[in-house]
C-alpha cells in the first residue's frame, strides 16, 4: 500500500514532450488555463471552429517567457496553478513514453506503484461488506437511480413520447432537413456501435484489479466507445503541429496548448499523480525546500517560545517587528518604538494619531518555507496572502484548511470572552505551490482505509498506536481500536510505528485514499458537461449568444479527455431547443420543447454523448447558432424551465450544467419579475424592507436546485446581461449545487468575450471533482456548528457537493460541548469523498491538530487575522438578505470592537486609557473591518444585482480572495519602466488613500474581480499614447480592452495585468476611470482609507473603535 502517486490520470493526452528535460517550473510562465489571458488582442473573432486559430493576436508576449534572472521559485503570492508542478514528476520516475498510446501511459503508473506490504490487495476479491462511508449512509445518494446499471433510465422517467410530442412536429427554425425532425428513427434504435464499455484509461489501467470497471453496466448499455487511439479527434486542426505555431505562445482562445504546458487535467490529479516525492524518510528531501530566496532570511526580534525560531511569525502579517512577546507595538505619536512587555500595537488618543504610523499591511517580499509541524507541535501558518512553500510534516497544508486560531480554547467561556470566532476555512482542492510535494494517494485495496470503528475517523498521523502496535487510539473520539492484522507493525523505541515515515497516512496531514466499493452507491459518474444558451432576442442582439458559442467552442479542447467525458447542448428563448449530435446525422437535429410549465426531455438518449462521438457536430452547431437565431424576435426567456429540462436529460448521470443567461427570466417555471424598478434603485438605509429584495423571490428555484443536487447536477450561471436579472433569485441554483455565478454587466460584446472564454475555460479545466460528500470531524469537546458555502445539506453532519473545485472554500464553525484538556491537542479532520473527472472514487482526508490552551493571551497571539476576517466577511454576506444593511455594518464593526476590547481588558496592563492597543496578530482588523463596511456588499450605494452577486461569490470565496475582494491592491502603472529589473513583476502596493493619487499618474486598483485603471487629468500624453494607443482618452470606452503596443511601458502594463490574472485565477475585467468623470469618482470611492460620504476615514474609524472600547471598559 502507500503506493504513492499513480501518475498522470490524464492519460489520453500525451504528456508534454519536454517535461522531463524541464523539471523546474518556469517561474514566469502562465498556467495553461490562463495562458491565454492576454487582452491585447481584438475580441474573439468567433472563428469558424474548424479553422486554425486566428494568428493575428499579439499573443506571444506573456506565454513562454524565459525565467527572469535570479528568479525566485515563483512570482506572486497566489498558489500557482497546479500544472506547473507536474514537470517535477519525471525526476522520480522514468520519462513516460512520449506520444505513446494511452494504454502504455496508463500502465506506466502501475509499474511505479509500490505493492502493498500486505497481501493481495490489488487483486483479491472485493469485500462485499457494505459500510457507510461516513458512519451512515450518504444522504440522498441512495435514492438515486442507478445510472449505468442498465439502459438509461427509460423506465424510471415519464415517457416523453407517450403522447405525440408537439416538439417533433415543429419545423426547425434553421435549415436542417425537415424530414429528420419528424422521424423518430434516429433515436428509436439502440445506440450504434456500442462498443463494449472500455475501462477508462486511468482508473482501469491503474487499478485494474482493484477497481470496478468505470462503467459497470452491461456492455453496450452505455453508448460509449473508446476514443480512437486514445486521442481525441482534433478539433478542426491537428493538435500537434499547431502547437506553438500560430501564436508563438499559448493560444489565446482555445487553441491547442503549447507543448510546454502540461494538460490542464494534470491539474485534476496532478498533485496525486506525480511520482512519489518521498521514497524514503521525509528528511531526505529537505534540501529541496531551500529555495534561494529563503537563505539568509532572518527576521528582526526574538521569537518567543512556541514560535519556531526558523519560521517567520507569519500568522502575524504586517511589518512590525515582534517584541519579546511576539507582539508588535505601534508607536503612538513618536517615531520611537516604546516597547512594553504587555502592549500590542498602540495608537494614541485621537488628537495624536499619526496617519503615517497606523497599522497597514506590509507585504512579505520573500518566500516563506513552512513546515506544518515542528518539535511535535503545530507551527503557525504564514499569512494566506504571503508567498510560501509548505512541507507537510503531519498537519495539512494551510492552503487546504486553516483555522481562525492556531491554539484552541479549552472552554466555550474562554472562546466567548475572546470575542473571536472558531472556524475552519476548508479549500480541499486549493492549488498547490509548484515546489510543494503532491498529495499522496494511498490504496488499501479491498480493506479500504483504516478507520476508527466508533467515530469512523480516518487513520491519520495523530492516531496513537499502543500495546506494541496491536491497538490504536483515535485522536478524535478517544476510542481504542484493534489494529487490523494486515495493518500491524511493531513500534520503535520512540513509541511510533516503525513504518510511520513510510506511510503517508501516518506522517502526512493530507492524503487521498482510493475509495472501496463501500463508498459507492453506483459506479462513479462520467464527466458530463451540458451547455445551455440563451438565444432570446436580447441575448442575440447584444452579442451574448455569439460570445457564449464562441467560448464553448474554443473551450471544448480543455474538457477532460477520455471516453468518460460527455457533452450536450440546448438553447432556449420562450421554448427549449435540444439537439441530437449523433455523428451519423449530417446536421444536428433540433427538438423543441414548447411547454415551459411542465417540461420534459425529448429524448432519453443521444442528447448527451461522449465528446469523441460528437465533437465535430457540436462545433458546427456552435458556429451556426448565432446565425440560426439571428432574427429571433422572441424576447422571453424560459431560464428555469430550460434548466429543468436540461436537468432531466442529465438526471441519470449528473454532471455540470453551464448556463449562459442574458435577460431576466420571464416565462415558464421559475420565471422572475423585476422587483424594484429594474433593480437600479439604491437601497436606502431608511428602507427597512429593502434587504428583502436580496432574498430569492420564492422557493421555486430553491426546490429545483435541491433536486438538481440530489442527482449530482451542478449549475454554473454565466450572466451576460445589460439589465437587472435578479441575481438574488438566480444565485440560489448555483449556490445550492456547488456552482457559482459569473457576472458580466453591462455585457460588452467588445470587452467581455475574452473574459467569458477564460472564465469558462478555467471552470472546466481547474482541478475538480464530482458527486462529493464532505464531513468535518473534530475532537470530543467540540462539535461542528454549521457549514457555509455552495453546497446542499440534507443531514446535519454532511454536505453534498455535486461538484467541488479548486476555487471553492467551505467554512465550518464550531462550538464547545465540553472542555478540552490543556496541553492536549484538538484535532480536526475533513473527509471529502468525490469522483475524479476520470471516474475514480477517492477520499481526500485533511488533518489539522492544534494545541489547546486556557490562556486568553495565547488566543490572541495565535490568532489568524485573515481567516478570522474571512469569517466576518462570510457572516456579513450571509446576513445581507435577511438584515438591513446598517445592521450588518454594525455587526461587523461590533465584532471588531469586541475582540479588541477583550484584548484591551484582559491581556494588557497599560494604564493609559488614552491608547488604543491592538494585538499584533490582529492589528489590521480595524482597517479590514472599515474596508468591509465600504465594500460593494455593505455600502449604501449600489445596484441590487451587484450586491447579490457580491454575496453569492463571497459564499464560497477563499481566504486569500476574500481579503483581496474587500481590501484591494493598488499600484502605480505610469512609472513601471523606471523600476529595477530585479523587482518583482508587480510593484509594491500603494496605501489606499487619495494622497497616493496624483494627477499625472496612472494607477491600477484590483480586487480579484475587476481591475480599475485610473488616469489623472494631467498625465503626459506620451504615457497615454504608450499605454492606450491613443493620444486622448476622450472617446475611449470605460469597458477597456487593454492592448499591447510596441513600447516598454505597454509591455510592462500587460505583464502586470496578466500576472494579476494568473495570481487570482481570474480574468480581471478592466475598467477605465478618468479624473473629472463619474468613473473617476467611483475609483476614489474604492480608496478605503479616505473619508467617504457613507463612511469614516481610517483614522476616524480608529478613533471610533477606541471610543467604543473605552466606553465598554468604564
Ligand atoms: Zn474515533
Amino acid at each position: 500500500m502507500a503506493s504513492s502517486s499513480p501518475p498522470a490520470p490524464p492519460t489520453s493526452r500525451p504528456p508534454p514532450p519536454f517535461a522531463p528535460q524541464n523539471p523546474k517550473p518556469v517561474p514566469g510562465s502562465l498556467p495553461a488555463a490562463f495562458s491565454s489571458m492576454q487582452i491585447s488582442r481584438a475580441p474573439p473573432p468567433f472563428a469558424a471552429p474548424g479553422g486554425p486559430p486566428p494568428g493575428n493576436g499579439p499573443a506571444a508576449t506573456s506565454s513562454i517567457r524565459a525565467p527572469p534572472p535570479g528568479a525566485r521559485p515563483f512570482l506572486g503570492s497566489l498558489p500557482p496553478p497546479p500544472f506547473a508542478a507536474r514537470p517535477a514528476a519525471p525526476l522520480q520516475q522514468p520519462p513516460p513514453p512520449f506520444g505513446g498510446p494511452p494504454a502504455t501511459l496508463a500502465s506506466q503508473p502501475q509499474m511505479q506503484m509500490q505493492r502493498p506490504t500486505f497481501g493481495g490487495l490489488l487483486s483479491g476479491p472485493r469485500s462485499q461488506v457494505q459500510r457507510a462511508p461516513f458512519g451512515e449512509p450518504p444522504s440522498g445518494v441512495p435514492q438515486q437511480p442507478p445510472s449505468f446499471g442498465g439502459p438509461p433510465a427509460a423506465a424510471s422517467q415519464p415517457d416523453p413520447f407517450s403522447g405525440p410530442p408537439a416538439a417533433t412536429s415543429q419545423p426547425p427554425p434553421f435549415g436542417g432537413p425537415p424530414a429528420a425532425v419528424s422521424q423518430l428513427s434516429p433515436f428509436g434504435g439502440p445506440p450504434p456501435a456500442a462498443a463494449p464499455a472500455q475501462p477508462a484509461p486511468i482508473g482501469g489501467a491503474l487499478y485494474s484489479a482493484a477497481q470496478p470497471p468505470p462503467f459497470g453496466g452491461p456492455p453496450g448499455a452505455v453508448p460509449q466507445t473508446a476514443p480512437s487511439g486514445g486521442l481525441r479527434p482534433p478539433f478542426g486542426w491537428p493538435p500537434a503541429q499547431s502547437q506553438q505555431v500560430q501564436f508563438g505562445g499559448p493560444p489565446q482562445f482555445g487553441g491547442p496548448r503549447p507543448g510546454a504546458q502540461p494538460p490542464p487535467f494534470g491539474a485534476q490529479a496532478a498533485p496525486i499523480s506525480q511520482a512519489p516525492p518521498f521514497m524514503g524518510p521525509p528528511g531526505g528531501n529537505a534540501p529541496t525546500f531551500v529555495p534561494p530566496g529563503w537563505q539568509g532570511q532572518s527576521r528582526p526580534g526574538a521569537v518567543p517560545g512556541g514560535m519556531q525560531p526558523s519560521m517567520r511569525m507569519s500568522g502575524m502579517p504586517g511589518g512590525m517587528a515582534p517584541n519579546a512577546l511576539g507582539q508588535g507595538m505601534l508607536p503612538a505619536s513618536t517615531p520611537t518604538m516604546p516597547y512594553s512587555p504587555h502592549a500590542g500595537a498602540q495608537v494614541s488618543t485621537p488628537s495624536k494619531i499619526d496617519p503615517n504610523q497606523i497599522p497597514r499591511p506590509i507585504p512579505e517580499t520573500s518566500v516563506i518555507i513552512f513546515e506544518t509541524r515542528q518539535g511535535g507541535q503545530a507551527a503557525v501558518p504564514p499569512a494566506a496572502s504571503s508567498e510560501f512553500i509548505v512541507k507537510d510534516t503531519g498537519n495539512c497544508n494551510p492552503r487546504l484548511m486553516r483555522c481562525t486560531m492556531n491554539q484552541i480554547p479549552c472552554t466555550g467561556d474562554l472562546l466567548t470572552t475572546s470575542g473571536m470566532p472558531l472556524a475552519l476555512l476548508v479549500q480541499p482542492f486549493a492549488l498547490p505551490h509548484p515546489s510543494e510535494e503532491p498529495i499522496q494517494l494511498v490504496d488499501f485495496g479491498d480493506m479500504g482505509p483504516i478507520r476508527c470503528s466508533r467515530c469512523k475517523a480516518y487513520i491519520n498521523p495523530f492516531m496513537r498506536f499502543i500495546d506494541q502496535g496491536k491497538q490504536f487510539i483515535c485522536n478524535l473520539c478517544g476510542f481504542s481500536n484493534d489494529t487490523p492484522r494486515e495493518y500491524f507493525c511493531n513500534l520503535g523505541p520512540d513509541g511510533r510505528r516503525r513504518d510511520a515515515d513510510d506511510r503517508p497516512e501516518l506522517c502526512r496531514g493530507t492524503v487521498e485514499f482510493i475509495a472501496t466499493k463501500e463508498f459507492l452507491v453506483r459506479d462513479p459518474m462520467p464527466a458530463v458537461y451540458f451547455f445551455l444558451i440563451d438565444v432570446s432576442m436580447n441575448a442575440v442582439h447584444t452579442g451574448a449568444t455569439a460570445a457564449a458559442c464562441s467560448a464553448i467552442s474554443q473551450a471544448l479542447s480543455d474538457l477532460p479527455e477520455g471516453p468518460r467525458t460527455m457533452v450536450g447542448i440546448a438553447t432556449f428563448d420562450s421554448a427549449i431547443h435540444f439537439y441530437s449530435l449523433k455523428r451519423a446525422q449530417q446536421l444536428p437535429l433540433m427538438l423543441i420543447v414548447p411547454d415551459v410549465q411542465d417540461v420534459y426531455t425529448p429524448l432519453q438518449t443521444d442528447l448527451i454523448l461522449p465528446i469523441s462521438e460528437c465533437c465535430e457536430n457540436l462545433e458546427q452547431l456552435l458556429e451556426s447558432i448565432p446565425n440560426m437565431f439571428e432574427n429571433n424576435r422572441v424576447a422571453d426567456s424560459a431560464f428555469g424551465a430550460a434548466m429543468k429540462a436540461s436537468f432531466l436529460a442529465m438526471k441519470s448521470t449528473g454532471g455540470k450544467l453551464l448556463v449562459f443567461q442574458s435577460v431576466l427570466p420571464s416565462v415558464g417555471i421559475g420565471s422572475l419579475s423585476a422587483r424594484e424598478a429594474d433593480g437600479r434603485s439604491n437601497i436606502s438605509t431608511a428602507d427597512k424592507e429593502a434587504h428583502k429584495l436580496l432574498q430569492p423571490v420564492d422557493k421555486t428555484l430553491k426546490t429545483m436546485a435541491l433536486e438538481f443536487a440530489e442527482y449530482q447536477v451542478c449549475v454554473d450561471v454565466f450572466l451576460t446581461t445589460q439589465s437587472y436579472v435578479d441575481i438574488a433569485s438566480i444565485s440560489v441554483v448555483p449556490n445550492t449545487t456547488g456552482g457559482r455565478v459569473y457576472y458580466y454587466y453591462p455585457f460588452s460584446a467588445l470587452s467581455d468575450p475574452a473574459k467569458l472564454f477564460n472564465d469558462l475555460r478555467w471552470n472546466i479545466s481547474r482541478p475538480q471533482g464530482f458527486e462529493a460528500v464532505m464531513r468535518v470531524r473534530c475532537s470530543q469537546g467540540l462539535q461542528v456548528q454549521d457549514y457555509f458555502g455552495n453546497f446542499c445539506k440534507r443531514v446535519p453532519t454532511d454536505i453534498d457537493l455535486p461538484a467541488i473545485d479548486s476555487d471553492k472554500t467551505i467554512m465550518v464553525t464550531f462550538k464547545h460541548d465540553d472542555k478540552l484538556q490543556e496541553n492536549s491537542e484538538c484535532a480536526f479532520q475533513c473527509a471529502l469523498l468525490y469522483t475524479t473527472v476520470f471516474g475514480q472514487r477517492r477520499i481526500r482526508v485533511i488533518n489539522l491538530s492544534l494545541s489547546c490552551t486556557n490562556m486568553l493571551s495565547n488566543l490572541f497571539r495565535y490568532a489568524d487575522l485573515e481567516t478570522q476576517f474571512t469569517y466576518v466577511v462570510k457572516q456579513a454576506a450571509n446576513g445581507i438578505p435577511s438584515t438591513p444593511l446598517s445592521q450588518v455594518r454594525d455587526q461587523v464593526t461590533n465584532t471588531c470592537i469586541s475582540i479588541l476590547q477583550s484584548y484591551r481588558k484582559y491581556c494588557t496592563s497599560v494604564s493609559s486609557s488614552g491608547q488604543l492597543i491592538l494585538p499584533e496578530a490582529l492589528k489590521l482588523l480595524p482597517l479590514y473591518t472599515l474596508a468591509l463596511t465600504k465594500s460593494i456588499g455593505l455600502c449604501n450605494d449600489g445596484r441590487l444585482d451587484d450586491r447579490s452577486y457580491w454575496a453569492s461569490i463571497v459564499s464560497s470565496i477563499s481566504v486569500l480572495l476574500a481579503i483581496q475582494l474587500v481590501f484591494p491592491r493598488m499600484i502605480a502603472l505610469h512609472d513601471l519602466t523606471s523600476r529595477d529589473d530585479d523587482d518583482s513583476l508587480i510593484p509594491s502596493p500603494l496605501t489606499l488613500n487619495s494622497e497616493n493619487i496624483h494627477d499625472d499618474g496612472v494607477y491600477l486598483l484590483e480586487n480579484g474581480e475587476d481591475g480599475y485603471i485610473y488616469v489623472g487629468n494631467s498625465v503626459d500624453p506620451v504615457t497615454i499614447e504608450q499605454i492606450f494607443g491613443v493620444s486622448s482618452l476622450a472617446g475611449v470606452s470605460n469597458q477597456l480592452v487593454l492592448e499591447q503596443f510596441d513600447n516598454e511601458l505597454s509591455r510592462k502594463v500587460n505583464e502586470v495585468v496578466n500576472e494579476i490574472r494568473r495570481q487570482r485565477c481570474s480574468y480581471l475585467r478592466l475598467r477605465l476611470c478618468k479624473k473629472g468623470d463619474p468613473s473617476g469618482d467611483f475609483f476614489r470611492s474604492l480608496l478605503v482609507e479616505d473619508k467617504a460620504p457613507g463612511g469614516l476615514s481610517y483614522v476616524e474609524f480608529l478613533v471610533h473603535v477606541h471610543r467604543q472600547i473605552q466606553s465598554k471598559m468604564t
